[in-house]
């Protein structure tokens, strides 16, 4: 595949790397699962807005460069080469965003998207629950009519970033009728809510290390106005898939993230060899870090072919499940071969290793678990038969 570049995307490429070299802090920001480490976050969402980088593929006129899906997969290689911060907006601008161009009213696009791009506003995804993750559509959260909006009420669960976030988007039951007749699918309405309306409780959940990396949220006839709907009632299914490709493809990770990775692991097994003979003799260790590299590259050419294809007017859908499946097995295999290499040391929890490793566990689960994606590629790529559910 041919992966040169025009000489305006290089010009984009060292216009990021510019600014990021002037702007990265020089020490890593406290883990953003921390009050203290997310408000620092938010600061950093700040400034890479005021430098315009913090959405560059949305128009110019909510505050991005409107720039293709190839310069967008420049600027993530930029921005993770130059080590720069985890995104705490994440959720906002690869989920709601999309989800906003695609089925939101202009009103609602100016209003929501210029706070979210400065973070001022930081969303988080409210769509599971106790008895919905991967059968999502059980889920029973209702919203019920009422004068000029909706009353939502239920549970929902693992939600990540809640515990320190403004605002939240998810699904609800607002018409039981269809789930009654077993379509379950139907009958459900996608709406935004405000974390600190009357009515909402949220619950930080610890993860593995003991931080709030997401949030239980208990409603409780929470009002939203009509204006918070996005796309129309009843139609929240439809809505809410177009962007589970967005969450399992290549936006959620784009390969940026595993290059800057597997080069930290290749210096990291430098390290380790000039201090100790045993690993440059350990030729299974060596040959997991160079497997890091050759999957970290392997993954740039398929989402490369993927963002021309797209380019090119192609709808990927089930291909996202690749995407998922690869990034989530890679992404653990490479932190398993960190941690090897680090030894105990690497237990600390204050290690970069040790916090990408707790999250790189949870990568085959979340986005949807790949049990359930190798089913979608089993089933709508393969045309395999329909497994027992
Ligand atoms: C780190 C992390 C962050 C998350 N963030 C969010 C968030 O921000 N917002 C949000 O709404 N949710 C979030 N989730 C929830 C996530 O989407 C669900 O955990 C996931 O969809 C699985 O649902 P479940 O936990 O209910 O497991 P279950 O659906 O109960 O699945 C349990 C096991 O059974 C398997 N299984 C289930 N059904 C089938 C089937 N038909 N065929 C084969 N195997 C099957 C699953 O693959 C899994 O291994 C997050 C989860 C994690 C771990």
């Amino acid at each position: 595949m041919d992966l040169s570049y025009t000489a305006e995307e290089e010009e984009f490429r060292a216009a990021a790397r510019a600014w990021l070299r002037a702007h990265v802090p020089p020490e890593p920001l406290p883990s953003l699962e921390t009050a203290e480490g997310f408000a620092a976050h938010r600061v950093w969402e700040g400034r890479l807005a005021a430098g315009g980088w913090s959405a560059v593929s949305w128009p110019e006129r909510y505050g991005g460069r409107d720039a293709d899906l190839t310069r967008w997969l420049l600027f993530e290689e930029e921005y993770y080469a130059a080590g720069a911060p985890g995104r705490v907006s994440q959720n906002g601008v690869s989920l709601l965003a999309p989800t906003l161009f695609a089925y939101g009213t202009e009103e609602q696009r100016a209003r929501v998207l210029p706070p979210m791009a400065t973070g001022e506003v930081i969303w988080a995804q409210a769509w599971s629950e106790p008895e919905a993750g991967s059968d999502l559509a059980s889920l029973t959260s209702r919203a019920v009519r009422t004068d000029g909006g909706w009353l939502l009420s239920g549970q929902k669960t693992w939600s990540s970033r809640a515990a320190f976030a403004d605002r939240a988007f998810g699904i609800f039951r607002s018409d039981p009728g269809p789930a009654a007749e077993g379509r379950p699918h139907r009958g459900l309405t996608y709406l935004m809510f405000d974390l600190r309306a009357p009515g909402v409780t949220v619950r930080p959940v610890g993860r593995l290390d003991g931080r709030p990396a997401f949030a239980e949220l208990f409603l409780d006839d929470v009002f939203v106005p009509d204006e918070d709907v996005v796309g129309e009632p009843g139609q929240g299914w439809r809505i809410a898939m177009s962007a589970t490709g967005n969450e399992r493809g290549l936006t959620l990770r784009s390969p940026g993230r595993f290059l800057a990775a597997a080069d930290r692991l290749v210096r990291l097994w430098r390290e380790r060899s000039e201090a100790s003979a045993g690993v440059t003799a350990d030729s299974a260790l060596r040959d997991r870090v160079a497997d890091a590299v050759i999957g970290a590259r392997a993954y740039r050419l398929f989402t490369a072919a993927g963002a021309a294809r797209l380019a090119e007017g192609a709808d990927l859908g089930a291909e996202s499940s690749l995407n998922k499946v690869f990034w989530s097995t890679f992404d653990l295999a490479l932190h398993e071969t960190a941690l090897d290499l680090l030894g105990p040391e690497g237990e600390s929890a204050d290690s970069a290793w040790a916090e990408g490793y707790v999250f790189a566990l949870a990568g085959p689960i979340y986005a949807g678990t790949n049990e359930i994606q190798r089913d979608i590629i089993a089933e709508r790529l393969l045309g395999l038969p329909k497994g027992r559910r």
